[in-house]
């Protein structure tokens, strides 16, 4: 076996006590997106007791540079992500949060405990590889307009500039000890829609002396899927959902206005403007053709998420080394989104997924629910494998 590989393996084992120790540590301790202050301080001390110096960047993230031999022959940089959820944990664990209504439920800290142990790994073996290895602990995953976004506009991609970035995701659905990649388009972009139909609210048994909002507003409703099936190139993939619709009249009263929440996904920039553009224009045009009128309002989230194929292909065939090819599974498109899309549209990247799940141990929560958990078996690979991909990208 490579001897850089078995050594890799035997220091991420070795300092695994450490690593679930950390994770325990920021899961007890969880800060909502763009006030992880006691997390930044934390990951900061505990990169100084590695001999690692640390630079603020984003208020709350920091950015390290790990320099092997020939340190400006190539960098790679390596992601995570540290903010938590306002969720109440419902867990009775040991390391339980404690900041009441605040949870790490989207694997967070998982994220970021891995990426100290890959630091200290990478650090121990830093006259094995050649180039730089840049570490981007970044915070607000989980609020546009994202702390990745933040990250990209303050530097964070350049001096030095990374040929690739990864970044890895616990996944709830793959079990621990497997690890899954795709190449090309992964996740969607996610755009938040708010629509106002306005129209003129007065007594139900008298519609005729009225604009009824609620009628124009399922009209709307109804012709916008029209515009999935109708418009969209049936081989992209896209999706629209309203989740929320509130016309606050009663059995017998037509309210003024009807509001609409939504959420419009998609793996296509062209797609994702053009597919709103038309949005916009129908539900104005229907509004007013029923004689109300609409208000068609966007919050932009993320980008789609693309995985470069190259670079996604060269990670994968090393977490085979790593893993074995029976522990390394292709993953499927996923239509949620993740602020790493932004990385993703700037150099080449490689998302990758860490299986957490244990249905033996009864770990098989989602993300975002008060009673996600880990399999904490994860966290023995996963600061190896992140260690072990950067090298070997270095290396090529
Ligand atoms: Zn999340
Ligand atoms: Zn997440």
């Amino acid at each position: 076996m490579n001897s850089l590989l078995s050594q890799i393996k035997h220091l991420s084992h070795q300092i695994a006590a450490k690593t679930i120790e950390r994770r325990r540590h920021l899961h007890a301790h969880p800060e909502l997106s763009f006030q992880e202050f006691e997390t930044q301080k934390f990951v900061k001390k505990e990169l100084e007791a590695m001999g690692l110096q640390a630079q603020e960047i984003a208020d709350t993230g920091l950015i390290v540079l790990i320099e092997g031999k020939n340190p400006t022959k190539k960098v790679v940089a390596l992601r995570a992500d540290m903010d938590a959820l306002p969720i109440i944990e419902t867990n009775e664990v040991p390391y339980k949060s404690q900041n009441p209504g605040v949870m790490h439920a989207c694997g967070h800290d998982v994220h970021t405990s891995s990426l100290l142990g890959t630091a200290q790994i990478l650090n121990e073996l830093k006259n094995e590889f050649e180039g730089t290895v840049k570490l981007l602990f970044q915070p607000a995953e989980e609020k546009a307009p994202g702390g990745a976004s933040i990250m990209i506009k303050q530097g964070a991609l350049e001096n030095p500039k990374p040929a690739g970035i990864l970044g890895q995701h616990v996944a709830t659905n793959i079990p621990a000890g497997k690890i899954g990649f795709r190449e090309g388009m992964y996740m969607a972009s996610t755009d938040e829609l708010y629509l106002t139909v306005k129209g003129k609210g007065g007594h139900g048994a008298m519609p005729d002396l009225c604009v009824d909002p609620i009628v124009i507003a399922s009209h709307i409703i109804v012709a916008m899927q029209q515009i999935i099936s109708r418009n969209k190139n049936p081989r992209l993939p896209s999706v629209l959902t309203f989740g929320k619709i509130e016309g606050l009249g009663a059995t017998n009263v037509i309210p003024n206005e009807v509001k609409i929440q939504g959420t419009f996904r998609a793996m296509d920039e062209d797609w994702r403007a053009d597919g709103l553009s038309k949005m916009k224009k129908l539900a104005e045009g229907i509004a007013e053709a029923m004689g109300g009128s609409a208000i068609f309002d966007v919050l932009k989230g993320y980008p789609f998420l693309q995985n470069d194929p190259a670079l996604t292909r060269r990670m994968k065939a090393a977490a085979i080394e790593f893993m074995g090819e029976e522990n390394v599974i292709d993953l499927d498109i996923w239509m949620a989104g993740e602020d790493f899309a932004f990385y993703t549209h700037h150099v080449d990247a490689c998302f990758y997924r860490l299986g957490i799940r244990n249905e033996a141990k009864g770990i098989v929560n989602g993300v975002h629910t008060p009673n996600f958990d880990i399999d904490e078996s994860a966290l023995h690979h996963g600061p190896g494998l992140m260690a072990w991909l950067a090298i070997s990208d270095l290396n090529t």
